[in-house]
């Protein structure tokens, strides 16, 4: 297995789990870009953005859910909060395995940062 998040989802490379059900996982991110900086993953490999088939929208809307739950729980979703989901090298996309970064506790700016 060569990706990097399925072999967090094997549980290989140690993370700090914060949500997992049977078909996601959550956890902080090795280099947080905010107080609260989590990754939400499906356990199922979907290498890019551009890889969802019909069957992955639940999943995919899973991610989602996920992401305005973590939120709630932790407080910052009536303040606001940024989710944000990079597909392919133009769009800072790194680990190939779909992802969805949740960040709060802090103000965003748009477009950048
Ligand atoms: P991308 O740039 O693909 O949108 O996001 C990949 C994210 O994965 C980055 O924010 C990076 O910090 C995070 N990341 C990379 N390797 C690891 C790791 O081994 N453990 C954890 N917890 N996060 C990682
Ligand atoms: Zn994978």
């Amino acid at each position: 297995m060569e990706c990097l998040f399925c072999k967090i989802v094997a549980g290989e490379i140690p993370v700090e789990i914060v949500y997992e059900d049977d078909q996601v996982v959550a956890f902080e991110d090795i280099n947080p870009q905010a107080p609260t900086h989590l990754l939400i993953i499906p356990r199922k490999h979907i290498a890019t953005l551009n890889d969802i088939e019909e069957g992955d929208l639940a999943l995919v809307g899973r991610l989602q859910f996920t992401a305005a739950r973590l939120a709630q729980a932790r407080g910052f979703a009536e303040e606001g909060y940024r989710v944000v989901m990079n597909c392919n090298d133009q769009g800072g996309q790194t680990v190939y395995h779909i992802h969805m970064h949740l960040m709060g506790g802090r103000r965003f700016t748009w477009p950048a940062g």
